[in-house]
């Protein structure tokens, strides 16, 4: 992405621009990046020189963490903690939502055992 079309971009969840823009790695043109609207806090990975400014529906839940994983520490935290749609602490409390679920239907089987026994 060439830096001189950032005043073209708009967010596509409420049109906001100009975005705020955040590069990882840059030669002639933007090679990966971050663009952020700072009115709906959603952010967008900028892939292969390629912006991906896609709608909540149309973007892939774990591409986009582990796009945001594996750039993390070049990003302000109000993108890696709070940007959406995704960002790692939901993904953290997934996790662990899962991970709980998880360990009340083992305790719960157990319960039952204990019942059957
Ligand atoms: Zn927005």
């Amino acid at each position: 992405m060439k830096r001189k079309l950032l005043h073209l971009l708009v967010c596509p969840a409420d049109d906001c621009f100009p975005l705020e823009l955040y590069v990882f790695e840059e030669t002639d043109e933007v090679n990966a990046g971050v663009l952020f609207c700072s009115r709906c806090l959603r952010w967008y990975p900028i892939k292969k020189k390629t912006p991906e400014l896609l709608h909540d529906k149309s973007r892939v839940q774990s591409a986009d963490l582990a796009f945001l994983c594996a750039w993390k520490r070049f990003l302000p935290q109000k993108i890696v903690t709070t940007g959406k749609p995704f960002n790692l602490n939901s993904a953290t409390e997934n996790h662990l939502k899962k991970k709980r679920k998880r360990k009340m239907k083992r305790v719960k089987e157990s319960a039952l055992v204990v019942e059957l026994i």
